[in-house]
């Protein structure tokens, strides 16, 4: 703690809840972290350089509502260096970042702007609030990508499906377009994903179902976070999922037909 996921894709102003910290500054292990380098141009493993108590009076420094800095070299290159700092609660429940060189981050998912084509400014703002701690906005605009692409999504869905799960299939999308209310639809075909989209028997479009039927009106940024992050990952686990199923399909129908034709021509 803090940890690597923590240091590589937490937002800044969100608390990272964890369940114990070291109670002194120089207790705290130096965790590597693996990001992208821009003088390597690719991915590196960096370590830490500095000390965490570097600012504090004394090495043993209590640890309760400290802010420190981290410094991170690229062990490849040895010159690209990234900047975090890090601010502890009072009660060590949580641990935020507070700044970050270069920025956190943003990057668009290539199959989520081709699912979102003129809607995908709006992948792009959600991810910029989540970026800045601002929950109820990012909410709102992954809700609304949700709520604008169901109807292409669901039925992307049925291009995985054959013989009498697709039949059945069909005919719960037909019903989904009878409704114009997003959780209707998710409710009418969320128990007939293929199992290729359920991963570890989990259900994304439910999960998707009771995210968008919370009603987060009166909540706060902070669960609304939890919930934008949740949108998030589905949305992008669905998109992803459904066009890589399609391209292996696609290479292995390739495969099958070349080989049916060689026997053909071997057969004649
Ligand atoms: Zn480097």
């Amino acid at each position: 703690m803090p940890s690597k996921e923590f240091l590589e894709s937490y937002p800044l102003y969100r608390k990272f809840k964890v369940d114990r910290l070291p109670s002194q500054m120089n207790s705290f292990p130096k965790v590597q972290i693996n990001m992208g380098c821009p003088t390597c141009k690719s991915n590196q493993t960096f370590v830490m350089t500095n000390d965490l108590y570097e600012n504090c009076q004394y090495s043993n420094y209590p640890s309760a509502g400290v802010a420190f800095r981290m410094v991170y070299m690229c062990t490849h290159c040895q010159k690209f260096e990234r900047l975090f700092f890090v601010k502890i609660d009072e009660d060590k429940k949580w641990i935020m970042k507070i700044g970050q060189f270069p920025a956190w981050e943003i990057i668009g998912e290539p199959n989520i702007e081709r699912l979102l084509c003129e809607h995908s400014s709006y992948y792009n703002k959600g991810l910029v609030c989540e970026s800045q701690g601002y929950g109820i906005g990012a909410y709102g605009y992954y809700r609304r990508i949700v709520e604008k692409t169901i109807d292409l999504l669901l039925s992307e869905v049925s291009e995985l499906l054959t013989g009498n799960d697709l039949e059945i299939y069909k005919v719960a999308l037909a019903k989904t377009k009878e409704t114009i209310v997003t959780q209707e639809k998710i409710e009418i075909v969320k128990d007939l994903l293929p199992p290729i989209l359920r991963p570890d028997g989990m259900n994304p479009l439910s999960v998707l179902h009771s995210t968008l039927s919370a009603g987060l009106h009166a909540e706060s940024d902070e669960i609304c976070l939890e919930y934008a992050q949740a949108c998030r990952e589905i949305l992008v686990f669905l998109v992803n999922q459904i066009a890589a199923s399609k391209s292996s399909s696609r290479d292995f129908t390739k495969s099958m037909r070349k080989l049916l034709d060689k026997k053909l021509q071997r057969g004649s």
